[in-house]
């Protein structure tokens, strides 16, 4: 089985029912598989074979959905990536990944049409209206090698015969952030993202009566099986949210009555923040999911309290398709922890030397099962560091409860070493979100002379009387001595990625 044979049974069940809304236009499930296979034969028209790379330059929109699964009918592997990326990330991605044929929004078009001498293997540019776009943008491009096609459901025919896809061949490649150096292409197959988004809706209980806010960016592997491949296999119907702003999130939930909401904490954040938020517009909401970071306790009890809704927190990552873990909907969740490992899936605690250790020791958290991707494309190296044994390596510290839950500690390379002792970040920010008027915060290790690594601390405030003394002091009524940050620098906004994950990294180049 994988995802588009899975459409094509979605719609003999639920072929009239909308399976997307976009800007008040409802879409059925007829009617996407029928313009899933034209844009598929259009691939095939073009010559585009099993195999073959496509990358999705594509914000949240139909057209994302079809030619994702277009792509996927006609055996092609799909590349999604941030459309907003500079012209010199795009060149690496799509070089790197030895693209055949880019799938676009027509606003950045001009910069596809800059970089494209750059790209020996690239064909083709199919371009797809944007709301703001002209209508009549049919047009070739300079080099002759190249066609543009204006309308991307114009393309093919309804009737498509495709390949046989193979449960092992490369289904996506997700280039991911990567803690250093260049991007990595995380190459995941059909069985990894049919399996994963189908163990996470079973977990989640997805069904046809579930309206899914899917605001998180498709081109990221938790809105991709989450937000969107989990629902469209159930007969669900996608909300599609083109950007997060909390009024619009506020409007559409109470307007379409939506059940599910799938966010980063820094949403959530935003979404309590918001003055205007009335907690009556989302009470339809079943279940809030939060993923990608970890989530603040302090703030998954005051969302819980206000909008008297459930939060999950689960985990995941690209290489895993991503969800390993999420909290239960039938036991009890438990605040701070990402949950019980979903059905499949082995989440397990090592050591140094890739031993099991017992819980509530800390650990690295290392991952197995049919969500696993294959390895890094054109990285055979990187691959054998990473999957050893058949288990993935996630570089995120981790321990797990008498009862099976799994709490994130942090990430591995993030540890501060302060004279000797370990300080994770995320205990120190779990203390200052805690604070009334903290916003938002970040920690991380800054070169000391004395102690080797210091703790330092960028915040957030919503009240301009606090001060660096008043944080100070709070922080030594809850931490040991050596966690104390060594100083505490006061923002306007902290830098984050296109998914809203808050980045130190960034933080730590910009800042310091
Ligand atoms: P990505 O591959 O971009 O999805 O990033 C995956 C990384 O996000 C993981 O390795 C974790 O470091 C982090 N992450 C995801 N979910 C959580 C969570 N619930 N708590 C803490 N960190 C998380």
């Amino acid at each position: 089985m994988n995802l588009s044979d899975r459409l094509t049974q979605a719609v003999e069940k639920y072929g009239d029912k909308p399976a997307f809304i976009f800007e008040e236009e409802e879409t059925t499930y007829e009617q996407l598989d029928d313009a899933v296979n034209r844009f598929a034969s259009g691939l095939q028209a073009m010559g585009i074979q099993k195999g073959d790379h496509i990358a999705l330059l594509l914000g949240n929109s139909p057209y994302f959905i079809i030619s994702l699964y277009g792509a996927m009918r006609a055996g092609a592997t799909i590349i999604p990536i941030n459309p907003i990326y500079t012209p010199s990330e795009i060149v690496y991605l799509l070089s790197n990944g030895d693209v055949k044929v880019v799938v676009a929004l027509d606003l950045i078009i001009p910069i596809v049409e800059k970089i494209e001498g750059q790209l020996e293997k690239l064909e083709h540019i199919i371009v797809c209206e944007s709301p703001q776009g002209k209508k009549d943008k049919q047009q070739q491009s300079g080099n002759g090698k190249m066609r543009t096609f204006t309308n991307i459901l114009a393309i093919g025919t309804p009737h498509f015969l495709g390949p046989n896809l193979d449960e092992d061949d490369t289904a996506v490649i997700l280039y991911t952030s990567g803690t250093t150096g260049k991007p990595k292409g995380a190459m995941l197959t059909h069985k990894n993202l049919y399996s994963n988004a189908f163990d996470t809706a079973t977990y989640l209980k997805m069904s046809k009566e579930d309206v899914v806010v899917t605001t998180l960016p498709m081109f990221h592997v938790f809105c991709l099986t989450v937000s969107l491949n989990a629902p469209l296999m159930n007969g669900a119907t996608l909300l599609i949210v083109p950007k997060f702003s909390p009024s619009d999130i506020f409007q559409l939930v109470k307007t379409y009555r939506a059940t599910v909401f799938a966010g980063v904490p820094t949403m959530y954040n935003f979404l309590l923040q918001y003055e205007n938020g009335n907690p009556e517009d989302l009470k339809t909401l079943r279940l809030c999911i939060s993923g990608g970071a970890s989530m603040p306790v302090a703030l998954l009890k005051g969302f819980e309290q206000k909008f008297k809704v459930i939060i999950s927190e689960g985990y995941g990552l690209s290489e895993a398709s991503p969800v390993t873990c999420f909290n239960p909907l039938d036991r009890p969740r438990k605040p701070g922890s990402i949950g019980t490992s979903i059905v499949n899936v082995e989440n397990k605690i090592v050591n140094e030397l890739g031993e099991e250790l017992p819980p509530h020791h800390v650990g690295e958290l290392i991952v197995r099962g049919p969500n696993v991707m294959k390895g890094y494309y054109k990285l055979p190296d990187d691959t054998m560091n990473t999957i050893r044994n058949g288990w993935l390596y996630t570089g995120d510290l981790a321990k797990q409860d008498g009862d099976g839950y799994f709490y994130i500690v942090d990430r591995k390379k993030d540890t501060i070493i302060v004279g000797g002792y370990n300080v994770y970040p995320r205990e120190v920010e779990e203390v200052l979100y805690n604070h009334e008027d903290v916003v938002e915060v970040a920690v991380l290790g800054v070169p000391d002379p004395d102690v080797g690594e210091a703790v330092k601390c960028f915040v957030v405030v919503k009240n301009n009387d606090i001060t660096e003394e008043i944080l100070l002091e709070y922080c030594k009524e809850h931490l040991a001595k050596y966690k104390i940050p060594s100083s505490i620098e006061f923002l306007e906004e902290l830098p984050k990625n296109a998914t809203g994950k808050i980045l130190r990294r960034a933080l730590k180049t910009q800042v310091l």
